[in-house]
């Protein structure tokens, strides 16, 4: 079975270490489902505090690495300084880093490559913007963001990665994908995986969903046979995440 997973982007948010601190303690005291993994996703600059004084049950990522192992690359962290740090996971591909730092699918598969090569589990963002989708591609457009990582992925990688799968159109607009429609891209995922990589990829994959989760509508979704969790943006950042992490219970 695929443990249910819920992920808090903070994006590049908040701006202050005391408003980190108040989002950290609020997560410490809450009472959350144990069958639940739970992973927060703090701005680089926080990635270690936050570390270092949230509670132990759940982990921490990164929201973005390099691919290259260390060197002259101004602004960039490697995954070995990710792993060193001892953090577990770092979100690639986000739409954020596609459409405004100008990722391409072939970047986030050789980041996807060298964050597993070092140790790191990976949170893999794909989904189509609403041209795409008014234009019947969503699968195509999927396919496309998610061949280059089968073809440098073994499938024992596949164990490492989860995968967000998170309309553009969706991502912090309140415009939630209904059920249907996320129930319907993440099955051809799922479909995808399996023709691509093997059967037990697909079945053993968990695929997430992202774009405007919230506290009302987290439970539909998340009762999707194949949605198996979340990936949140805005929502992460108020008390309702913690109803977010227990849409399950
Ligand atoms: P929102 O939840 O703010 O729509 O953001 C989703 C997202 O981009 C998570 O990575």
């Amino acid at each position: 079975a695929r443990k249910f997973f819920v992920g808090g982007n903070f994006k590049m948010n908040p701006s202050t270490r005391e408003q980190k601190k108040v989002l950290v303690n609020t997560l410490n005291s809450a009472s959350v489902d144990q069958d639940v993994e739970v992973v927060i996703a703090p701005p680089a600059l926080y990635v270690i505090p936050v570390k270092e004084t949230l509670r132990g049950d759940f982990k921490v990522a990164a929201q973005n690495c390099y691919e290259k192992p260390s060197g002259a690359f101004t602004g960039e962290i490697s995954p070995a300084q990710l792993v060193d740090a001892g953090i577990p996971y770092v979100i690639l591909g986000h739409s954020e880093r596609r459409t405004l730092f100008h990722e391409t699918s072939e970047q986030v598969a050789a980041k996807t490559c060298a964050a597993i090569s070092a140790g790191l589990s990976v949170i893999l963002c794909v989904g189509e913007t609403l041209q795409e989708r008014e234009a019947e591609k969503t699968k195509e457009v999927v396919e496309s963001q998610l061949k280059p990582v089968v073809a440098a992925l073994s499938e024992a990688d596949w164990s490492k990665v989860v995968i967000a799968y998170e309309p553009v159109w969706a991502i912090g607009t309140g415009k939630v994908a209904t059920s249907a429609q996320a129930q319907e891209a993440h099955a051809d995922i799922r479909a995808y995986l399996s023709t691509a990589v093997s059967a037990s990829v697909a079945e053993n994959t968990r695929i997430i969903y992202g774009g405007s989760v919230n506290a009302g509508n987290c439970k539909e979704l998340g009762s999707q046979k194949d949605v198996d969790g979340f990936l949140v943006g805005g929502a992460s950042l108020k008390p309702e995440f913690v109803e977010i992490i227990n849409a399950k219970k």
